[in-house]
């Protein structure tokens, strides 16, 4: 039995949960109790509740919007951060800034980590900065983003991390914080090095150039939207595209229509749209999206994630990886 008092007593025996149903905390609304959970609500409370579960050798997790997770029906035995560190603002412009800012050229804009990406779309489109404006209606925050290297159109390079500077990490081996730059992270499709390193994201620091025209960067934002909300199921409880993209020398192997790398086409076409399991369903509209029609349990969604991966593997040789994150403890995760 670990002794959790020291987590109570650092961070407030009022503020720390026990057993909180971690499905209210997901877009799957799938998951098991946190043992403890806390709500960080500002980059200090966030790197206080790290550093006393560092400390103390307590197991933890940050959990951003829970849009990119599936957490298993036990939940997870520790501390439970999420993360509402939440602020925008802007920290350096360069160029000749005159009275209207007509002679800015470019712009710093800090985040903390907790920040819906939604947001710092808006701030951003709204100060007439370009670089971020697919972010719009993309949910979850800039840590959970960072991690994964959210994007819309891979082909336009419309990718989180273009356009980050530099970050304050969480190192979760030392303890300590550091400012890292864009190099650092590796990013690729679907790809950060922090999903080897497990580091914290707490800040963030995008530059971004000023546009021209504000009005045709809210109206290709605004296309975006139009486009998920046609393209993706929407209303019902899931957690995006399940699997990352499959790479282009497999599209060419398996020579799929326009070389396709869409993961979504080959679910579509091993049959497997609509399949059942409990209440879980490969959706009709989107197959790379398992959506939570009835109550389904993260046991459920897992056993359609293996038949996909199975029916690939045999079907094409291929080996369908996913894009979302497993919290908790799962058996029989399908290599
Ligand atoms: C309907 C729907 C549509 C979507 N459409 C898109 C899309 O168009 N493009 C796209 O890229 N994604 C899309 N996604 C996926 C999702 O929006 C992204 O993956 C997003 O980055 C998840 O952020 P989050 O804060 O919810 O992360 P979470 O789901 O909370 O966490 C994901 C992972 O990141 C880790 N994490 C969270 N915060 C931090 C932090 N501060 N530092 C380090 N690690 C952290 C978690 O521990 C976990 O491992 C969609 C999801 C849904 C549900």
């Amino acid at each position: 039995m670990r002794d959790y008092t020291v987590i109570k007593n650092t961070l407030g025996t009022l503020r720390v949960h026990e057993n909180e149903p971690l499905s209210k905390h997901t877009y799957f609304r799938i998951g098991g109790p946190a043992k403890l959970f806390f709500e960080a609500k500002s980059t200090e409370d966030l790197k206080l509740a790290l550093t006393c579960a560092f400390e103390n050798k307590i197991p933890f997790v940050v959990l951003g919007l829970g849009a990119n997770v599936l957490v298993s029906d036990k939940g997870y035995d520790g501390l439970v951060i999420k993360n509402h560190a939440e602020g925008i603002k802007l920290v350096g412009l360069k160029g000749t800034i005159n009275k209207t800012g007509r002679g800015i050229k470019n712009a710093s804009v800090l985040a903390a980590s907790g920040t819906l990406m939604n947001q710092l779309a808006r701030f951003t489109i709204d100060q007439g900065l370009e670089g971020l404006h697919f972010l719009l209606s993309v949910p979850g925050t800039i840590g959970g983003g960072i991690k994964i290297n959210a994007h819309f159109e891979v082909e336009k390079g419309e990718f989180i991390g273009n356009c980050l500077l530099t970050a304050a990490l969480f190192d979760v081996n030392s303890g300590i914080v550091k400012t890292v730059d864009q190099d650092y992270f590796k990013f690729g499709y679907d790809y950060s090095k922090i999903q080897e390193t497990g580091e914290i994201v707490l800040e963030a620091v995008f530059r971004l150039d000023r546009t021209v025209d504000p009005q045709k960067l809210w109206q290709m934002a605004m296309d975006n939207v139009k486009r998920r909300n046609e393209e993706q199921p929407m209303g019902i409880a899931c957690s995006g595209c399940v699997f990352r993209n499959i790479a282009d020398s497999d599209a060419k192997r398996l020579a799929t229509p326009n070389l396709t790398t869409s993961s979504g086409y080959i679910i579509e076409s091993l049959g497997l749209k609509g399949v059942k399991q409990g209440g879980a369903e490969i959706s009709t509209h989107h197959a790379n999206f398992i959506l939570n029609t009835a109550g389904a349990s993260a046991s459920d969604v897992l056993k359609l994630i293996n038949l996909a991966k199975q029916k690939a593997k045999e079907t094409y040789s291929l080996n369908l990886s996913e894009e979302i994150f497993y919290i908790g403890d799962f058996e029989n995760i399908r290599e």
